[in-house]
Parts: structure tokens; C-alpha cells; sequence
């Protein structure tokens, strides 16, 4: 049941607006689902995602990023240095499962697994969750809740948060960049198409204000914008309204909302 976040005070220090920019890292090259073959090379992808974060570094701005668990045990020093650098963890399945599919004791099974392999690699417990896929069910959100999964981020907006039987929903913006890129076939959209959704998704947040999650993924930015040319420009529009705009994690929007941080053992 969909509910509104109570005393709602508005956004801290006065912005208008929160926006963060989340990034799905299936794997390094390609995705964990089952039957599909990598088309990206580890390497390719690790570099990217380097280079990625120097550039948030050198804009000061600290990302979300919904983890695999599989990829973590098996590239768990990557995901160390984003904790250290104070980027937002949050979970993405152990193995990309499609929740969706699922049967509710089953999605507690896989969060439960994703979660312990999170805290044994990173030493945080995930407050956030996002289903791969955005496939869900009606068992989601009660699973996710009894796990201790405070928010998640799945639905289309920008709009306020609100909450899901008892879990707090931080909402997307109306289109993630595969929407409009494609995944594994492309849809003919191009990083321009990709700059004017977000520019249009930040002006309606702006407008409103509501929080904005920008649904991106790490392969996805690799394949169609790999110089990282329309983010930094994508960036460069959010800087230049740097007072009026909170760009953030989503551990922090959630703190705002009066969740516990994920750092909070
Ligand atoms: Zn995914």
C-alpha cells in the first residue's frame, strides 16, 4: 500500500530539489543474468567505472551504486575504495535474479544472502535496495522490510518519497538510461536524447520538489557514452545549479527521511 511520507519538511539547507545519481553494477562485463554472454570485457568495464569515479570525484559529488553480490566476492577491492569514498551502497541481488518471478520466501532467501555477503566484504549494512530488472511483486516490499531494507528506489517519477508498506520509496526519473540507449539491443536513442530526458527529469523535480534518482548503469554509460563526454555535461548542468539543487546518495536522502545510515552497524 502506497502512503505518503509524513512531515515532510521539505530538502535541508533550503535546496529545492534531490537528486542522486545511481548506477546498477551488474558485473564488470555485461550483466549476471543467466543465458546471457558478456559483450564487454572486464577490463573495459573497470576501467570505465575508475575513470567514472574520478570523474564524481573531481565534481564533488557522491553517487549511489546497487550492487550483484556475486561481483562483489569476486571484485571486492573495487567496492571497498567506493565505501571509502563515501559513494552509497545499496542491493542488487546475488546473482540478478528477477524478483519478480519469485516467491516471497524466496526474495528473503536472496536478500538475506546478498546482505551477509555485503556485510562480510564492505562491513556496512544495506539500508537500500533496488530489484534487478525493477521486477517486482507483491511479496517485495514485505520482504524487504522484514530484512531491514529501509528504502528502495524503483518507482517512476521525480515525485516526494513515499512509503510502501512501510518501505520508503525514493523514486527514479521517468526513464533510465537503457530506456532510451537500450540494453542488449540498441533503441537508436543517443547521448543527446539521454541529456535532454535528464535535463527534463531535473527541471520537473526542480519544479516540484521531489527527489530524483537517475537510473543509470555502469555497461549501459560504457557502450554509448564511454568518454564519459554527456555525463560530465550532465554534470556541468547540475553544478552550475549547485545552490539550489542537493546532489547526494540515497542513504542520505533516506537519512533525511529519518532512516538509519548503512554505516550504522
Ligand atoms: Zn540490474
Amino acid at each position: 500500500m502506497r502512503t505518503p511520507a509524513t512531515k515532510f519538511g521539505g530538502w535541508p539547507r533550503g535546496f529545492r530539489c534531490a537528486v542522486v545519481l545511481s548506477f546498477d553494477v551488474e558485473s564488470w562485463g555485461g550483466r549476471c543474468c543467466k543465458g546471457l554472454e558478456p559483450k564487454i570485457k572486464d577490463y573495459e568495464v573497470v576501467r570505465f567505472l575508475l575513470n567514472l569515479i574520478e570523474l564524481l570525484d573531481s565534481y564533488r559529488v557522491k553517487a549511489h551504486f546497487f550492487i550483484v553480490g556475486k561481483s562483489l566476492e569476486q571484485y571486492s577491492s573495487f567496492f571497498k575504495g567506493l565505501v571509502k569514498d563515501g559513494h552509497g551502497i545499496g542491493g542488487h541481488g546475488y546473482e540478478h535474479e528477477d524478483m519478480g518471478l519469485l516467491t516471497r520466501e524466496d526474495q528473503e532467501r536472496i536478500i538475506a544472502k546478498t546482505k551477509y555477503v555485503i556485510k562480510e566484504n564492505l562491513h556496512i549494512r544495506i539500508r537500500g535496495w533496488r530489484c534487478p530488472g525493477l521486477s517486482l511483486n507483491f511479496g517485495t516490499y514485505c520482504a524487504l522490510k522484514k530484512l531491514g531494507i529501509a528504502y528502495a528506489s524503483h518507482a517512476k517519477g521525480p515525485a516526494r518519497p513515499f512509503y510502501v508498506s512501510g518501505v520508503l520509496e525514493i523514486p527514479l526519473g521517468s526513464r533510465l538510461d537503457g530506456d532510451i540507449y537500450g540494453y542488449d539491443v540498441s533503441r537508436g536513442g543517443t547521448p543527446k536524447d539521454w541529456l535532454t530526458y535528464m535535463k527534463r527529469d531535473l527541471s520537473k523535480a526542480f519544479q516540484t520538489g521531489s527527489a530524483l534518482t537517475l537510473g543509470m548503469h555502469g555497461w549501459v554509460q560504457y557502450k554509448y557514452d564511454p568518454r564519459l563526454s554527456v555525463l560530465k555535461a550532465l554534470l556541468d548542468y547540475i553544478d552550475r545549479r549547485r545552490d539550489e539543487i542537493w546532489i547526494t546518495n540515497l542513504d542520505e536522502v533516506a537519512q533525511h527521511m529519518g532512516v538509519r545510515s548503512s554505516l550504522e552497524t
